[in-house]
């Protein structure tokens, strides 16, 4: 983070699926910018994700680790009232939790269509809903949806996947027509290939068929992603809303 500096001292973000990473790096660029976070997780180790939440922790920075199925209406509203009384209030939203269960379409499992749906587009919309309420009583706030390239043009063995991805840009775009007259932006960001856990669950080759589609011929980072999502929360972008931001390497170009 060093060639960029964000001073978001005093604020506060809800991130969610941060325990892996893009929304880890979300979290850790954040923090050393000098914003709180409420960061959730669902199957990742308590005492691991309480430890490295006590290593963000210093000066005004607390960053809480919640544990939450964003799938679930009812504890995303729970977590999210947490999220506000621990740290205060909430300056906006990085809907980043996501999945993929790639599978042909024709042979697609009705569970890994459901999945994704619900992970993807269901939950991030649910946390939406719940962080806006705060945000239009403060007449302030940014949200920022994970989006992926794959919600853009299709992918083969992704039908739910880009559905999913689609939907949340569709969805950004109605929720910042909605919300502009509160001071509210929404936007979305779609990376292309990152190098985390979800790039490395590929086969070889795939990985490598990946490769050849990225004109720089690498993958991108955590923490290039991370630096596009300071930047679409930082008053550099108060004038930004509705839009999906490309982070491919020139892969749709
Ligand atoms: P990872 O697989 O590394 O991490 C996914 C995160 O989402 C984890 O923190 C995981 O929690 C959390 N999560 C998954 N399901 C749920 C759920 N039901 N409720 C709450 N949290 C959940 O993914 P990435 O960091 O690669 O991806 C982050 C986002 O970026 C996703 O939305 C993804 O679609 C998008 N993206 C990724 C790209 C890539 O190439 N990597 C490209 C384009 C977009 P836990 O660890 O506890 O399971």
């Amino acid at each position: 983070m060093n060639d960029i500096n964000f001073d978001f001292t005093d604020r506060a973000y809800f991130v969610s699926g941060g325990s892996r990473g893009i929304g880890r790096a979300i979290v850790e660029a954040l923090a050393r910018a000098g914003a709180s976070c409420a960061v959730t997780y669902r199957r990742n180790d308590d005492e691991h994700m309480h430890s490295w939440a006590a290593e963000l922790s210093r000066g005004g920075v607390r960053v809480l680790p919640l544990r939450l199925d964003v799938r679930d209406p009812e504890a995303v509203r729970e977590t999210v009232a947490t999220a506000v009384t621990q740290l205060g209030k909430l300056d906006g939203l990085v809907n980043n939790a996501g999945i993929t269960r790639d599978e042909i379409s024709l042979s697609m499992a009705n569970s890994s269509w459901l999945e994704v749906i619900e992970t993807n587009l269901n939950g991030s919309f649910f946390l939406a809903r719940e962080v806006l309420k705060g945000l239009v009583r403060r007449k302030s706030g940014r949200i920022v949806n994970i989006a992926s390239v794959s919600g853009i043009t299709g992918l083969p063995g992704q039908s739910n996947y880009c559905a999913s991805k689609g939907g949340l840009i569709a969805m950004t775009r109605a929720l910042a027509l909605e919300m502009a007259r509160f001071n509210i932006q929404v936007n979305a960001l779609a990376p292309g290939f990152i190098d985390t856990d979800m790039l490395q669950s590929l086969r070889e080759n795939q990985r490598s068929g990946a490769l050849q589609q990225v004109p720089g011929r690498r993958f991108g980072s955590a923490m290039e992603v991370a630096k596009a999502v300071m930047f679409m929360l930082s008053d550099a972008a108060a004038y930004m809303t509705g839009q999906t931001m490309v982070l491919d390497g020139g892969m749709t170009a």
